[in-house]
């Protein structure tokens, strides 16, 4: 089924698919399909990429023209995103910033904030890391303690950040402090703009479960920054970081449905070459049969929500829904896919590369943690659209 963008995108739209037809080639695309959110796969070809994409005009759709962007609606942002998923292009490995910093920088930033730092990450030539999560305070992020103090001209940072997605190869951070050493809970945080070049930010990268180099734990030492480098106003870090989470998710609904769609069709596709073989007993038909169901069922949530954001309408918790049924589902397609792989699908250690299949579902855990655990969602969901009484906070 193809979608209807209306009259006014399809112009767009074939401009961006002459663009990918025309540049997605080589090595580019060689490395089709590669990547998500937090894969290290193939990260100096996906870079390269996403200099390419700079290079066209691709970076920073919908962000201001005299930032770097192009001046564009989230309509175009949307279309943009589902050509590229359509082309299996390998995934931006500069999301981060693209996804979440940016627009908060475009919402909450200075002006001098946006001058000095958007232009730069649309050319990709400095890369970014967040640093919210801590020991203690991941899905409780209220329970920030990383504090930073006033020296004259400079904050002066201490504490430790955790599960920063490419921290090892920032170049800056975006860090959640407390700025009121007085403060509780949501209160007294601020947000600061950390580089990561001086003595004060040493980085320990963490190997994830498909044994990349992901991510990393940063200790700040009386590390600094200057005092003019924070997002929003101090002490109300809360609000700039729950801007951050908050941000145009529906972007990047459809192509992450499509991705889904595509692992869905290949799922199917072993399947039949397992019945053709008489392998497929029952149980694991029905999987399959479910599996499949629920990447439509994906599909049908996802236009709605996209069709209230381009209506203007906040979709409400919708997003929580979508949230938790995409990340529990990418789970069983994994699980289902090296299923039906038999032995092979099991083969893992040094030594061996793991193929694009294993590498995604060893990844797919992890949707079921970050931007939200399940547990967390099911509360919201449970407290939000269903009205059952809250659940005891500390
Ligand atoms: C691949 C990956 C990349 C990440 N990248 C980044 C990054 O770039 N920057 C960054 O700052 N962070 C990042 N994170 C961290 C992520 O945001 C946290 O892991 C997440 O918020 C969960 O926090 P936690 O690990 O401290 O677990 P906890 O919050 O300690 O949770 C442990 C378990 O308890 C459950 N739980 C917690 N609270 C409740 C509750 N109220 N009710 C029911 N169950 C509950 C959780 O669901 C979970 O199962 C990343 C994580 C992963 C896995």
């Amino acid at each position: 089924m193809e979608l209807d963008f209306g009259p006014e995108a399809e112009g767009f739209r074939a401009e961006v698919r002459d663009w990918l037809d025309g540049h997605l080639v080589g090595e580019f695309a060689e490395h089709r399909g590669v990547g998500g959110p937090t894969d290290a796969e193939a990260w100096e070809v996906r870079l390269a990429w996403d200099r390419e994409l700079a290079a066209g005009g691709w970076l920073g759709i919908s962000w201001p023209k005299e930032y770097g962007g192009r001046g564009l609606g989230l309509l175009e942002e949307i279309v943009f995103n589902y050509e590229y998923a359509r082309a299996a292009a390998p995934y931006r490995a500069t999301c981060s910033a693209l996804d979440l910093l940016g627009p908060m920088l475009v919402a909450m930033g200075s002006e001098a904030q946006k001058r000095r730092f958007l232009p730069r990450i649309l050319d990709v030539s400095e890369l970014w890391g967040q640093g919210f999560s801590e020991p203690g305070a991941g899905s409780d992020l209220a329970s920030v303690r990383t504090r930073a103090e006033r020296d004259g001209e400079d904050w002066v940072i201490n504490g430790q950040k955790v599960w920063t997605t490419m921290g090892h190869v920032a170049d800056w951070l975006y860090v959640l402090v407390r700025t009121d050493p007085d403060s509780q809970r949501h209160k007294g945080l601020s947000m600061l703009l950390v580089p990561t070049d001086q003595p004060g930010v040493e980085v320990r990268t963490i190997r994830n479960l498909a044994g990349q180099d992901e991510f990393a734990e940063v200790f700040l030492t009386d590390a600094r920054t200057r005092a003019d480098l924070v997002v929003g106003e101090v002490g109300q870090g809360w609000r700039t970081a729950m801007g951050t989470l908050g941000i145009e998710r529906g972007a990047t609904l459809l192509p992450q449905q499509l991705t889904f769609e595509r692992e869905a069709e290949a799922l199917l596709a072993a399947a039949r070459a397992k019945a053709e073989a008489g392998q497929l007993d029952p149980e694991l038909r029905a999987r399959v049969v479910q599996a499949w169901t629920s990447v439509r069922i994906m599909r049908t949530t996802n236009l709605r929500t996209i069709g209230e954001l381009l209506a203007g309408r906040d979709p409400g918790p919708q997003s929580h829904i979508a949230k938790l049924y995409a990340s529990t589902g990418h789970v069983r397609l994994g699980h289902l896919a090296s299923e039906l792989a038999g032995p092979a699908g099991q083969i893992t250690g040094s030594g061996y590369a793991l193929d694009t299949r294993q590498r995604t579902f060893l990844l797919s855990l992890a949707e079921t943690i970050y931007g939200g655990a399940s547990q967390v969602q099911r509360n919201i969901i449970g407290e939000q659209v269903l009205g059952l009484p809250r659940e005891p906070r500390p």
